[in-house]
């Protein structure tokens, strides 16, 4: 079988750069992003579950490019707030426009006052849809703690304040290289490799 091309279904740049990279081995894919195939869509978030918004998404995407696209749905659920903000991570914020700082802040302004430390775990699911077939799914987790103070310059999102079990670091303290053989993107996305390569190559 020839080169086939895969599609990264995200809008969002971290994630992107991360995925591309994780990816970056898969023989017999030319992997390519939303704008490199003229696609810019917006995909409403409406499943009740990570796997579900990752279908969503990939799904949206596979339909609007005719390519096998690979799409993750990912979010921080913090044990002191009842697991928020989950589902919600890219929302997480009462003003219009917030930023990841904001969120950040946020959410340090709902733990302020709540007894330390403040468990976390960062949760992905990967859906790879396949245009006119199936959707097939993969997930990751990495468990850690919120902090109070920023630290580390890397990643996006919450990866200055997540403190990664074990490591004594923060996730934005890595390298995207150390972070990707950690995270629960690159977990998902380490899983979600077999199938892609079966897909790929479907003799083997
Ligand atoms: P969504 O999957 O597009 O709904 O967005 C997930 C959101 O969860 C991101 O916008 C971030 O706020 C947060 N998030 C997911 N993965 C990470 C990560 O690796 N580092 C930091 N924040 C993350």
């Amino acid at each position: 079988m020839g080169m086939q091309t895969v599609l990264i279904a995200t809008a969002n740049q971290g994630k992107l750069e991360e995925m591309q990279a994780l990816l970056a081995d898969l023989a017999d894919a030319a992997l390519v992003t939303p704008p490199d195939v003229g696609v810019d869509i917006e995909v409403a978030e409406t499943g009740s579950s990570y796997a579900e918004n990752a279908a969503l998404k990939a799904r949206a995407y596979s339909q609007a490019s005719g390519l096998i696209c690979l799409a993750d749905d990912s979010g921080l659920e913090v044990e002191a707030v009842g697991g928020v903000p989950g589902l919600y991570s890219a929302r997480y914020a009462p003003q219009a426009k917030a930023s990841d700082a904001d969120r950040r802040q946020y959410l340090l302004a709902q733990l302020d006052g709540k007894p330390q430390p403040w468990p976390a775990t960062f949760r992905s699911t990967v859906c790879i849809a396949v245009p006119g077939g199936d959707s097939y799914f993969a997930e990751g987790e990495c468990r850690g703690e919120i902090i109070a103070d920023e630290r580390g310059e890397g990643g996006f999102g919450y990866d200055s304040i997540f403190l990664i079990e074990g490591l004594g670091r923060t996730m934005a303290e890595l390298s995207m290289a150390e972070k990707n053989q950690l995270s629960h993107r690159a977990r998902a996305v380490e899983a979600a490799k077999a199938r892609l390569r079966q897909l790929l190559e479907p003799d083997v």
